[in-house]
Formats: C-alpha cells, sequence, structure tokens
C-alpha cells in the first residue's frame, strides 16, 4: 500500500516538472521567435477596415467599398502596430494619416500607454492629427504627446511596441508617403536595437517635457 502511494506521489511530481519543463521550452521558442521584417513604399491603396474595426463592431462582411481587400505594406504596419498589447512609443516628424491615427486611438482604447513625440512645426500644419490625438480622452486619461522647441526638426520617425519590437525607417505617417513616396521600413525585435532607440526616445521624451521647457527663461 505504502510503496503504491509514493510511486503515485513521483509519478504525479514527474508529471508536473515534465509540464513545466514543456511550458519553459515553449516560452524560450517564442521569444527566441526573430522579429524581421523589411516594408517597401509606395503602399497602393487597399482596405483596411476591416484591421481598424473596434472589437465587437466587424466591418459588414462583405467590405463593400471599391478599395481592393488585399494585404499591402499600410495594412502590414497597421496589424503590427495593433499587435501592441501594453505599450505604444512614437516618434514621428509628420503625421496626417487617418487610418494611423485610427490605430493609435484605437490601441489607446484598448488600454495601451501611448507616447508621442512629434515635431512642433509640422504639427501645426493643416492636416496634422496630432490635435485630434490630444483631444482623445478615455476614463480621464489622454494621449501623451510631446514636442519638440527646437529649431531643427524633430526629425525621427519610429515606433517601439510593448518594448519589444523595433519599427523604424523613412516613412512619415503621411498619405502623401505612404502612398506615393519611395520609403522603407524595418520591422526588428533585436533586443540591442531595441534598448538603444528605447534609450533615445526616454532621453526625447524628457527632454522634451514641458516642465524642462526653455522660453520663459532669458
Ligand atoms: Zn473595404
Amino acid at each position: 500500500m505504502r510503496g503504491g502511494w509514493w510511486r503515485a506521489l513521483l509519478a504525479a511530481l514527474l508529471g508536473v516538472a515534465a509540464e513545466a519543463l514543456a511550458g519553459w521550452l515553449l516560452r524560450r521558442r517564442r521569444e527566441g521567435s526573430a522579429v524581421r521584417e523589411a516594408l517597401f513604399f509606395p503602399s497602393r491603396a487597399t482596405c483596411v477596415e476591416a484591421l481598424l474595426a473596434e472589437e465587437g463592431l466587424a466591418p459588414p462582411r462583405p467590405c463593400a467599398c471599391p478599395l481592393p481587400h488585399q494585404e499591402s505594406p499600410l495594412s502590414r504596419l497597421l496589424a503590427r502596430l495593433l499587435s501592441a498589447r501594453s505599450s505604444l512609443d512614437l516618434c514621428v516628424f509628420a503625421f496626417s494619416s487617418p487610418q494611423l491615427r485610427r490605430a493609435v486611438v484605437l490601441l489607446h482604447q484598448r488600454r495601451v500607454r501611448v507616447r508621442v513625440v512629434t515635431d512642433a512645426d509640422y504639427m501645426a500644419l493643416k492636416g496634422s492629427q496630432i490635435g485630434i490625438l490630444r483631444e482623445v480622452v478615455l476614463l480621464f486619461i489622454g494621449i501623451q504627446v510631446r514636442h519638440d522647441q527646437e529649431t531643427g526638426y524633430m526629425h525621427n520617425k519610429f515606433v517601439i511596441i510593448d518594448k519589444k519590437v523595433l519599427i523604424t525607417g523613412s516613412l512619415n505617417w503621411t498619405t502623401q508617403a505612404i502612398q506615393n513616396n519611395r520609403e522603407n521600413v524595418v520591422i526588428t525585435d533585436d533586443k540591442v536595437f531595441v534598448n538603444i532607440f528605447l534609450a533615445e526616445f526616454e532621453k526625447i521624451w524628457e527632454d522634451y517635457n514641458p516642465t524642462n521647457y526653455t522660453f520663459f527663461t532669458n
């Protein structure tokens, strides 16, 4: 009797250990899965309504709009952005694309912490989506936006998703750039690059902290 009890306990413990090991291996494999993607623009206009549909509000199927319902560099970029679960740190010079603005707002609604750094001069131009972003308030929490106060431009174009994936390249977030310009975007989860860009983001974020503004110090 006694021997049988021990054997059962041992078998149970081995089962638990095997399960833990399998879980650990699976996590390691997932963490090791490298994200390496390059997108090239211009992107032909495709329908991105399905991607941008708010949760529980799927667009009518089949979508009746005249645009092709296919993958495109823009749809891949949007899908990558919308994969964010905890944070989106965005540095972009020009931001006038309504689709990209909708993606950012959607993430904010999903409780993803969104921080936006942009250029003060471009921000003031007609068509900029920054003003709209600033007006989005959900449960008293708005999207945080900071801008430069320098004579040079805040000309970076990069995004860090969940502090794990870096998206960087030449693309401004404008319909003009997306549909007409030759641009490149690199997407990587290389830890070295992600951390370097994250450190730079934090530095710029702090440099553009309104409490550090020097407008009034003569
Ligand atoms: Zn459509």
